[in-house]
């Protein structure tokens, strides 16, 4: 089954946000646990979310996945920085227990000038923190674009990581398309050789998620400005051999294209019309 959705807003509540996912065709959805600039989150809404739960469940959704917002910095320098996002990170994970079974991705961080070390080391001291043997949430690390200090712009990076997580079977990695191709993976030209360096570097079998994104800059830009799917430097035919791969077809995609629900909704199709029913 393909498994296609985008990001989409929360903003009226998750029964609402399902419907948006099922009017476009999607079969998953992202969404932002809280306001991307950060503050607090609404208070747990129990009805909301099972109604939510029930309805993805009769239109056959497998998973879906939260973001967390991109402003944490679990790396940065200042202690209460790092403390926020430990804090902010273990409430999202706490809500998520109300959808078993997800998925919860987060940016590693930037370790503004401390040194990849050292972030590393902050980052997997955050994960440590905020993860519970009995929680039933997956917690994935993106593959990063390299922007500035962000850490997670290499395979090597997040299996650093992933390597100092006590509970490893609570974390994976979800790959961003054009962050990869941004910090210097020539998915375009060498998927295949791509695909074996993340299987020997980090594994498969941790590669949880799929973000579907298009790019505005040239290969190895270090830019991460997202295209729609097919008028970037990535191109359709890229699209069409990544969601057919024998390796990655079973994975959940998502779209984090420049558009609104119309827009997402013509992806959505042109994908479907581009994937391979076995
Ligand atoms: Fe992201
Ligand atoms: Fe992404
Ligand atoms: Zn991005």
């Amino acid at each position: 089954m393909f498994q296609i959705g985008c990001h989409l807003s929360i903003a009226g509540g998750f029964l609402a946000m399902a419907k948006d996912a099922i009017q476009i065709g999607a079969n998953t959805l992202q969404f932002f646990t809280r306001n991307p600039r950060g503050g607090k989150a609404k208070p747990v809404d129990e009805k909301d979310m099972a109604d939510f739960r029930n309805l993805i469940q009769q239109h056959g959704f497998k998973v879906i996945l939260a973001h967390a917002s991109y402003t944490l910095n679990a790396c940065a320098a200042t202690e209460a920085i790092r403390q926020f996002a430990i804090e902010t990170m273990a409430d999202d994970l706490a809500r998520m227990e109300y959808l078993p079974g997800n998925l919860y991705n987060i940016h590693p961080g930037s370790h503004v000038g401390q040194g990849v070390e050292k972030g590393i080391e902050y980052i997997a001291e955050a994960l440590n923190a905020i993860l519970k043997p009995c929680q039933q949430t997956t917690v994935l690390l993106e593959t990063m674009a390299g922007k500035g200090s962000e850490i997670g712009r290499s395979f090597e990076e997040l299996r650093l990581i992933l390597d100092k997580v006590e509970l490893n079977a609570k974390v994976g990695v979800c790959l961003d398309t054009c962050h990869v191709y941004d910090a210097g993976y020539d998915i375009v030209n060498d998927l295949e050789d791509v695909i074996n360096a993340f299987d020997r570097i980090i594994g498969l079998n941790k590669l949880h998620a799929i973000h579907l994104n298009d790019s505005k800059n040239p290969f190895q830009s270090h830019k991460d400005r997202h295209e729609k799917i097919g008028q970037g430097t990535l191109g359709l035919e890229t699209f069409s051999k990544i969601i057919n791969h024998p390796q990655l077809r079973h994975l959940p995609f998502y779209l984090e294209t420049p558009n609104e629900l119309e827009g997402y909704a013509e992806e959505i199709a042109l994908l479907k019309s581009l994937y391979k029913e076995k």
